[in-house]
């Protein structure tokens, strides 16, 4: 039996039915096999199709199991490391080019919606990121500044304490930005509507399917499930925070750190309360490190960070989301929370996603750090360009080759630590 099932979240409640799983069965030929249907494996399946090239996708469990089911589908391409620190670190070009790459990559969401006619909700409502003190307010100034006269790009605008006061419905602010190239998804519906896609272009997703090893030979490559195999002329690996469902996967699985991250979603709410809180529907994000988002679907309030979760669920964690969704939101103290879920993202020692070649016949893209919906999107297609032999400008994100975390058999004590660490300095305000 399989054990990996989407948990009960509202994504999956919601979303629009899957049609039946198809496992592999047999020897089955490819030009590209991928691993993993979430956002990255589904996107490259859709560039290999762009290119006429027949691609296999393998699934451990069902389309978007992975992070691409369960996310907040908060759509932006904010990086973890500001555009300013990249200009001052690695020059204005560089900076300027992983600008670009960032909107290239929220443009590939809405082109998918639109060219495959996929149902998810998608709306550019604009995402609003919540300072939560005047160190942090000041560092989005500098950002901002940089953004629109470095770059020329005017989609970020800062707001004041009030303005964000009236756009959140909370007090708990002292400013923000407002970036107007952003918004909001139904993740799972997205992640199905993309697998739809593959499956009319010619390719192939097989589901319940997990890899468990693959074999370069000068000829190609073989890649091996419990129920039968692949041949493949390349490969690519998609396998986020997920990577160590297997032994397949070791060449990039110590390159990244899988971090939990959590939902809740409030009972449906009054119209009246929204015509305060969060008014705009927009999608909104805090600054805290241990970040928390939060965004409306449909009449419920969706709220999302990281925490004091461990390898599993924990109900004090859960506990604690909430309580800091009322905290922020005392106008709802009293409403019950009905949904809860979590999944796993990939966090990166430079904060950067991670795209490249483990070998000429291998590509490999992730380390999303909590913010792939659009970056996925783009970097799928583009681990498909470069295993093709394609030269793409992925400026910070390109890696040479997979490069193992140090001493990354401490990553668990090490999570908790940061972790720990982290919200010691959110509380004292740093
Ligand atoms: C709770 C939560 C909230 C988030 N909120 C947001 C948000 O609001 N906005 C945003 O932009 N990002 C968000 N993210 C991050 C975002 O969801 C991810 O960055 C993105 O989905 C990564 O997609 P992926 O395809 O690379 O990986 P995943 O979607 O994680 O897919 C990896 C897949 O690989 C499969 N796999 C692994 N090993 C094998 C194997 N050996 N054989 C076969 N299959 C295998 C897994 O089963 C899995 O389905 C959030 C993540 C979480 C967990």
């Amino acid at each position: 039996m399989n054990q990996l099932t989407l948990p009960e979240s509202l994504w999956r409640q919601t979303a629009t039915p899957a049609p039946p799983p198809r496992a592999l069965s047999g020897l089955v030929m490819a030009d590209v096999a991928i691993i993993g249907a979430g956002y990255t494996g589904l996107s490259a399946a859709l560039r290999a199709i762009e290119l006429g090239l027949k691609p296999i996708v393998l699934e451990a469990s069902e389309v978007g199991y992975g992070a691409s089911g369960r996310n907040g589908g908060v759509v932006s391409t904010k990086y973890r490391v500001s555009l300013s620190d990249m200009a001052r670190s690695h020059g204005v070009q560089t900076a300027k080019r992983m600008n670009q790459l960032g909107h290239d990559a929220m443009d590939r969401v809405g082109r998918y919606v639109q060219e495959h006619g996929i149902a998810a909700g998608l709306a550019e409502t604009g995402n609003l990121r919540c300072a939560h003190n005047a160190h942090v307010l000041a560092a989005l100034a500098t950002e901002v500044e940089t953004v629109r006269t470095t770059f020329g790009d005017t989609s970020l605008r800062m707001l004041d304490a009030h303005e964000t006061a009236a756009e959140t419905g909370s007090d708990g602010f002292v400013g923000g930005v407002l970036n107007s190239h952003a918004g909001v998804i139904h993740p799972l519906d997205y992640a199905r509507g993309l697998a739809q896609a593959v499956r009319k272009g010619g390719g192939e997703i097989f589901e319940n399917t997990l890899v468990k090893g693959t074999l370069t030979d000068p000829a190609g490559i073989e890649v091996t499930a419990a129920q039968g195999s692949v041949r493949a002329e390349r490969l690519v690996i998609s396998t986020n925070g997920y990577s160590d469902l297997s032994g397949a996967t070791a060449g990039v699985r110590q390159t990244v750190i899988p971090f939990r991250s959590a939902m809740v979603a409030t009972e449906p709410l009054p119209a009246a309360t929204f015509a305060t809180l969060i008014p705009n529907s927009r999608s909104y994000s805090e600054t805290r490190r241990m970040m928390r988002w939060f965004r409306r679907i449909d009449d419920r309030l969706l709220f999302g960070g990281r925490g004091a979760f461990g390898k599993a669920d924990s109900a004090p964690a859960f506990t604690a989301l909430e309580r800091a969704m009322k905290a922020i939101f005392p106008q709802i103290a009293s409403v019950a929370v009905t949904h809860r879920w979590s999944g796993l993202v990939a966090m990166t020692m430079d904060s950067l996603p991670q795209i490249g070649l483990a070998n000429a016949r291998t590509a490999f893209s992730l380390g999303y750090n909590g913010t792939g919906i659009a970056m996925a999107s783009l970097l799928g297609r583009h681990a498909v360009d470069l295993v093709m032999g394609e030269t793409v400008d992925l400026a910070l994100m390109r890696r040479a080759q997979p490069k193992s975390i140090p001493f990354y058999f401490l990553r668990e004590p090490a999570v908790r630590t940061v972790a720990g660490w982290y919200q010691f300095l959110d509380r004292i305000g740093r």
